[in-house]
């Protein structure tokens, strides 16, 4: 896991980025006998390191965060089961999980370009530590690689401090005054909520979301989607492409209650529409979204009751659980217009997403919006694989313990190719050497294997 030169190196299989998705390739190639190497600009798991705020904790416990060959405790005694593993500690995790695999990862090197080779197999790449040769090319880059902020941000001559989730890691870093948080998915509301603990007047802006409960009649919400088969959904169901998840592992976990946060002082606003005159204006969408999340919640538990039934599983019944608090103030009369200024609001905090960069990858695997085109990672372009985007073979495919499964299935298919491959030079070497021509049968075991 150091720096090397590169220069005229020819690798099987070249993995880019070393985060978890990268981990998981090289794992499961390496047990597959591929050779390979991982090349990353950065760090083992750079993402848990830097691109996060200071109290981020996995979402998920320990025990359904992690990949199958290792558990956290393994590594890290104070973390149990049951625990939210804290942000280093994931890196930490994946930083041990790759010693464990002998991966072989290059870090502090990036990847400027890929394209294929003109009437040879393979890709050229571009390196920052030299130009080498790569049978196959697996993109383990990221789902979330550049932050993503709306247009309609007011500009920099707006007396604002306005930063990415990505940029935010701690109430003290933000002026004095109100803050507006836009979008509450899982990093919006903790952020918000981290911002209201901390003192500070929140405005969080909410659009569609689902809420699952963090726990129900005693087990986590990600055993619940589990069992219940939701993580394996291959498709978003439609009309859902733009709904986050809002989930929270903090202060060791809970539900994420829009009504309570508000009944704690937090004001709720509907979607973010446009900034005008110092003025922000919202959608008038704030009930509905509430709405919706509330339906989702509920229906979680519906299904988790029906399944605890069908399987006449011994689990404490939780009726509280169904309470919905009163609708605060702020929903029965939502603000439609906020004057930042008189509002106090110094700051603005972009929840608002990330979008992926393939401009290093130079080969027909994209769509005509730029996305990739592939079937369970397998692009169009033969040779070229991608690891760890959403939806990629499942719900679970952006998440620790899906990309890992992704991975295995691409691994497998890399393993496939090289046996077709196997078998056509071998075919080859013998008819050269061998004048009469042979028999499939006899030589595929052989040559294949
Ligand atoms: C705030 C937040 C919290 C999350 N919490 C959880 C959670 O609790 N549980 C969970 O399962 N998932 C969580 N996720 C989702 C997901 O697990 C993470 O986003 C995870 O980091 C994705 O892993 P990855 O390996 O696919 O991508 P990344 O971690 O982004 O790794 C990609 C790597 O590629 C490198 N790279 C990129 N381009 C190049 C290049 N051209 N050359 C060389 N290297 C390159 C980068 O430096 C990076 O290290 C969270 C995501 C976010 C944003």
């Amino acid at each position: 896991m150091t720096e090397l030169a590169l220069e005229n190196m020819n690798v099987d299989t070249l993995v880019v980025g070393a985060g978890q998705a990268g981990v998981a390739m090289s794992e499961h190639l390496g047990n597959l006998g591929v050779p390979h190497l991982v090349l990353e600009r950065h760090r083992i798991a750079e993402a848990w390191r830097t691109a996060r705020w200071d109290s981020l904790v996995a979402n998920g416990p320990a025990w359904h965060d992690r990949f199958p060959g290792m558990t956290f405790s393994e590594i890290d005694a104070d973390i149990g089961a049951d625990a939210f593993a804290p942000k280093e500690r994931v890196a930490a995790y994946f930083e041990a999980y790759a010693r464990r695999c002998q991966a072989p990862i290059h870090t502090g090197v990036d990847v400027h370009k890929v394209h294929r080779n003109d009437g040879r197999p393979g890709f050229t790449v571009e390196t920052s530590a030299g130009v080498i040769q790569a049978n196959r090319v697996v993109a383990a880059t990221g789902p979330f690689q550049h932050p993503v902020i709306p247009p309609i941000a007011p500009g920099d001559e707006a007396p604002l401090t306005q930063i990415h989730s990505s940029e935010y890691r701690h109430p003290g870093q933000l002026p004095e005054g109100a803050v507006l948080v836009v979008g509450a998915g899982s990093s919006g509301v903790q952020i918000a909520e981290e911002l209201q603990r901390a003192g500070k007047p929140v405005y969080l802006s909410v659009g569609p979301h689902d809420r699952p409960p963090r726990a129900y009649r005693g087990r986590d919400f990600c055993w619940w989607l589990g069992v219940l088969g939701e993580w394996d959904a291959e498709a978003m169901r439609p009309g859902t492409e733009h709904v986050t998840i809002a989930v929270s592992g903090a202060n060791g976990g809970h539900t994420v209650d829009f009504r309570a946060l508000a009944h704690r002082g937090m004001t709720l606003v509907g979607r973010t529409r446009a900034f005008e005159d110092g003025v922000a204006t919202f959608e008038p969408d704030l009930a509905d979204n509430l709405a919706r999340g509330d339906a989702n919640y509920l229906a979680l538990l519906d299904a988790a009751d029906d399944y605890i039934a069908r399987n006449g599983l011994d689990l404490p019944e939780e009726p509280e659980a169904r309470r919905i608090l009163p609708d605060p103030e702020c929903v029965t009369r939502p603000l439609r217009g906020l004057d930042l200024a008189a509002a106090g609001v110094t700051s603005i905090v972009w929840a608002t997403g990330f979008s992926v960069d393939y401009g290093w990858l130079d080969v027909d695997a994209f769509d005509e919006h730029g996305k990739p085109r592939h079937q369970r990672g397998v692009s169009s372009e033969p040779g070229v694989y991608f690891v760890g985007l959403p939806w990629l073979s499942r719900r679970g495919s952006s998440f620790i313990w899906g990309v890992w499964h992704d991975a295995k299935h691409v691994a497998d298919h890399i393993a496939t190719q090289r046996k077709y491959l196997a078998y056509h030079e071998a075919a080859q070497r013998q008819e050269t050497h061998t004048p009469s021509e042979p028999s499939v049968n006899d030589a595929s075991a052989e040559r294949a294997s």
